[in-house]
């Protein structure tokens, strides 16, 4: 419980420091990356010459994506819900991620039944599985299978997310969430905690499971998406009386 709250408070610090720094960096890099390009185009640069700017160019595209990283926390108040398609949108995640996948060999297969709603943000829904997915996919640096399955059960979504990856030990399973927390050079150890924060807003839940050097399996549960009507129905109120 401490731990929860201690938690929360970090990400409402991390939220109100990323909406006031982050676009202010941004605007410079802007101008500085400008520049670089600039002076990638001249004539006669060296061979040394060539290799600062690129790797400058790619410094700063690092820099640009942890702030990404960090834009997504300060997310604004106006945040809106609406009935989402769950199956439609984790399609759509997974083509979105299968050339990130191809680049180390991961295959991703999907499993994914028709016709599944919840209620929530599109973007968020969306980032949380880009977030899941690219966790999966980074843990396979040397090729294998990304399931991503999806099912209604009683009145909720389950979705998972399975790969064969290097897997976690206990201690680092009780790491993830932590802000910060990373084994990955490039990593910023922010992914998992917008993942969680996600689910909790979406009132779901989450387990996982992962075995090292055998692989790792997020399993999610969202509340299905109910009409007004449905949720009048006698037949509802006996299905999901007594739940929370
Ligand atoms: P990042 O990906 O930037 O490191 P995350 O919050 O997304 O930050 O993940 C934190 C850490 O949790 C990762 O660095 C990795 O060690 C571990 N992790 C997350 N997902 C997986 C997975 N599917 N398989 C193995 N390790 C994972
Ligand atoms: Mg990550």
């Amino acid at each position: 419980m401490m731990e929860k709250l201690r938690n929360a408070e970090k990400i409402n610090a991390i939220s109100q420091l990323a909406a006031s720094v982050a676009h202010e960096i941004r605007n410079p890099m802007t101008t500085v990356r400008g520049f670089l390009q600039m002076l990638k185009n001249e004539k006669n640069l060296t061979a040394d010459q060539k290799t600062f700017i690129k790797v400058s160019l790619e410094e700063l595209d690092r820099t640009n994506h942890i702030i990404s990283d960090f834009l997504l926390l300060a997310r604004p108040e106006t945040s809106v819900a609406s009935k989402v398609s769950l199956s439609g949108l984790l399609l759509e995640v997974a083509d979105f991620m299968r050339p990130y996948g191809l680049m180390t060999k991961v295959e991703i297969r999907t499993s994914i039944f028709e016709g599944i709603f919840i209620m929530g943000n599109p973007n968020e829904i969306k980032q949380l599985f880009i977030n899941l997915m690219k966790n999966s996919i980074e843990a396979m640096p040397d090729g294998g299978i990304l399931e991503v399955s999806a099912f209604k059960r009683n009145t909720t979504a389950d979705i998972q997310i399975k790969d064969e990856g290097v897997g976690m030990s206990k201690e680092k399973l009780q790491m993830l969430g932590q802000p910060y927390y990373s084994t990955k050079t490039k990593g910023t150890g922010l992914g998992l905690m917008i993942s969680f924060d996600i689910i909790n807003r979406l009132k779901g839940k989450y387990l996982i499971e992962s075995t090292q050097n055998k692989g790792t399996s997020f399993t999610i549960s969202l509340p299905l998406y109910y009409s007004p009507e449905e949720i009048r129905q006698p037949s509802f109120q006996n299905m999901s009386g007594g739940q929370r």
